[in-house]
């Protein structure tokens, strides 16, 4: 039995040794060492031997099955090692060819719009003022000449928090943060653009929309530069052929105010169906800032005036692109966005 073992033993380590393929090399692991083996074939013999044999041949069993594993895991090792020399040295890596590219998305249409906007105001001087969408009551009204019984107050529905603190109506508030926030009769010339908020919802109203606060105060501001500022906006935005109307109106805030309305993009003055055979668009509000606005952010209404404007972007956008309803902007159809 023991010529028997170091035969197999010789045998097995010549193929071991031979073998060139992992796969092969682990149908000789069976063949010798698996259950159905050759080492374990020769095991079951061991019944034939004398007692005192048994512990000395099962010792020769254990060295030869712990000599060979030990073979077969060096040989493997040498397989594997040498399967990558091979693959490294036939496979050439073109780093010049080009990656692949992630694809690039753009600004949504309103993005590019209010980039626009900002872009013209800041090339006359203007600089750009943030402040929160969540308002106190205070900011979002009283200060703007809206106490709280004022009728005003109900025509723009607003999403309250709490009694004294809701989501801003408007970029309005912004006129007082800024005012406070500079020595008193400090000259202003900002921009606020932002989101508002208001419980509005059709083909021309979102509940979230953006807009665009003008704030303009210094010594000896006049209607004149006020209309002198929104005609070069319209006209840099619309195109220079667009002509301006003012219609007087109403806000707590300024005094006068007026509407403005641009003539119709679509049809040039000539009625159609997006200016309601008008020949005119309402794009925005405006007016002198009002005495006791001034005042309640620590301003002199004998020694400065100003004016205000709010712009609404959606409807910007709407023109500037010829989009008929608002939702568009907010659906996130790609078919839509890829347009811009
Ligand atoms: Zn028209």
């Amino acid at each position: 039995m023991e010529q028997q073992l170091m035969a197999l033993r010789e045998e097995a380590t010549l193929e071991f040794t031979k073998v060139t393929d992992l796969d092969v090399l682990n149908d000789l692991r069976v063949k010798y060492l698996g259950k159905k083996g050759s080492l374990t074939g020769i095991l079951r013999g061991m019944g034939a031997l004398n007692a005192d044999e048994r512990p000395r041949i099962g010792q020769i069993v254990n060295d030869i099955r712990a000599e060979l594993e030990k073979i077969i895991t060096a040989r493997s090792e040498e397989l594997k090692q040498a399967a990558m020399a091979k693959r490294l040295a036939s496979e050439k890596i073109d780093i010049t060819l080009p990656g692949h590219r992630p694809k690039l998305g753009h600004k949504h249409p309103l993005t590019l719009t209010l980039d626009r906007i900002k872009s013209i105001f800041m090339r006359m001087g203007f600089t750009v003022a943030e402040g929160p969408e969540v308002e106190s009551d205070y900011f979002n009204f009283e200060a703007l000449n809206l106490p709280k019984d004022h009728p005003a107050r109900d025509m723009q529905d607003s999403f309250y928090i709490t009694p004294d603190i809701l989501l801003r109506t408007h970029t309005s508030p912004m006129q007082a943060r800024y005012m406070q926030s500079k020595q008193p009769n400090e000259p202003v010339r900002i921009i606020a653009p932002g989101k508002v908020y208001r419980c509005d919802y059709d083909a021309t109203h979102s509940p979230v929309f953006q807009q665009v606060e003008g704030l303009v105060i210094d010594k000896g501001i006049r209607f004149s530069d006020l209309k002198g500022t929104l005609d070069l906006f319209a006209k840099e935005m619309f195109g220079s052929s667009v002509k301006l109307r003012f219609r007087p109106s109403f806000f707590p805030f300024t005094e006068p105010s007026a509407e403005v309305d641009i003539s119709c993009v679509m049809c040039g003055g000539q009625g159609c169906r997006t200016c309601k055979d008008t020949g005119w668009l309402e794009i925005l509000g405006s007016g002198m800032t009002h005495p006791g606005v001034l005042e309640k952010s620590g301003y002199d209404p004998n020694e400065v005036s100003g004016f205000a404007f709010g712009i609404g972007v959606e409807r910007t956008a709407m023109l500037v692109y010829g989009i008929d309803d608002l939702r568009l902007f907010y659906d996130n159809d790609s078919r839509f966005l890829a347009q811009f």
